[in-house]
């Protein structure tokens, strides 16, 4: 059995998203590397709830995260949002929509499991790297002004999370964790929901590097974890907007999009907050004003979804992609034409 990695866009004349990664065997197989990424988050879960137990804080940590990722600021967004999409969606459809329903789902696996998920990684991140990497701290940022110090470090994390993005679609084991957030083909704001639990071990480990670098053993402000998380969360919005000039410095939905476009450049417009960084990159894809929304979604059927003739209920169907990963297989689903405007 031969694994044969093929760097994208293109593989068989089907544009793809990602690594692609053609299996020739006919049986599907055990992924050593989503089963590695497991046993690495659950070994830094459990180095967070001991610490924390120790200290007696698991619950005031478990508490402070949910205040910051489940803020009102955060869910008053999302209703905003919502309500904005009916009155200007970028592609009609019905509030009930299989993809509205199943990013729900998802929204709720995001408030049980990854927002306490979420807190301990980053707990165990900043313990670990505070103890080994201390050397990285910048001396004398205690001097600058606060606002600076966060500016500039909100900035690099945002370059990090870049870097993990950019992981995501570079290297197949990355990918296959990623791929479930592009398999959305009915893009809302909900959709920032839309992700595998493990996908988020990356992007913590990296955006940790510029917090103990510049703040030290300090953790970031709540209001500013909260205003990130925002802005992160309503490029997914079914809205046209491309926030004017504005919109070549942070990252819109119109922006947003061209990157889950079922026909869009690979690796191109990786950005969650900040342009910059695909501007840097050479990756940057502008929206043009006035062009119609572009579909969404993965095109070779690699990931089964609420679209696809075998899509089941939505919890039923939500395990399957949550298991998806851990194997390697021929397993392929079809997918209907996509309805281009
Ligand atoms: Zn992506
Ligand atoms: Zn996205």
């Amino acid at each position: 059995m031969t694994l044969v990695t093929v760097p994208a866009p293109h593989w068989a004349g089907v544009p793809v998203r990602g690594p692609v990664v053609a299996d020739r065997s006919d049986r599907a197989r055990l992924s050593l590397s989503t089963l590695g990424v497991a046993a690495a988050t659950s070994g830094l879960v459990w180095m967070a709830v001991s610490s924390l137990e120790r200290r007696g804080g698991l619950g005031s940590s478990l508490a402070a995260g949910r205040a910051e990722l489940l803020a009102p600021l955060v869910l008053g967004l999302v209703v905003a949002t919502l309500l904005c999409e009916r009155r200007w969606p970028a592609e009609g459809r019905p509030v009930l929509a299989r993809g509205h329903l199943h990013d729900g789902t998802f929204f709720a696996l995001h408030v049980i499991v990854v927002v306490p998920l979420m807190t301990l990684l980053g707990v165990a991140f900043a313990q670990l790297l505070g103890t080994h990497v201390s050397w990285l701290e910048v001396p004398g940022t205690a001097s600058w002004p606060g606002w600076l110090l966060l500016a500039v470090t909100i900035v690099l994390m945002d370059g990090a999370n870049w870097l993990a993005h950019w992981a995501d679609h570079r290297f197949a084991p990355l990918w296959r964790l990623h791929a479930l957030h592009h398999s959305q083909e009915e893009l809302s704001v909900l959709t920032s929901f839309r992700a595998h639990p493990l996908s988020h071990l990356p992007g913590f480990l990296l955006a940790t590097f510029p917090v103990i670098a510049l703040m030290g053993g300090h953790s970031m402000a709540p209001a500013l974890i909260t205003g990130y998380i925002c802005l992160g969360t309503l490029p997914h919005a079914n809205l046209n907007w491309s926030f004017g000039p504005l919109g070549r410095i942070v990252v819109s939905p119109a922006y947003h999009r061209l990157h889950h476009a079922l026909d869009g450049k690979d690796g191109y417009n990786l950005g969650v907050v900040l342009t910059v960084w695909d501007v840097l990159a050479r990756r940057a894809q502008f929206p043009t004003k006035g062009a119609p929304a572009t579909p969404t979604g993965l095109v070779d059927g690699s990931v089964r979804t609420e679209q696809t003739p075998d899509g089941r209920w939505h919890p039923g169907l939500l395990m399957t992609q949550l298991v998806e990963p851990f194997t390697i297989g021929p397993t392929v689903h079809p997918r209907p034409e996509p309805a281009r405007p």
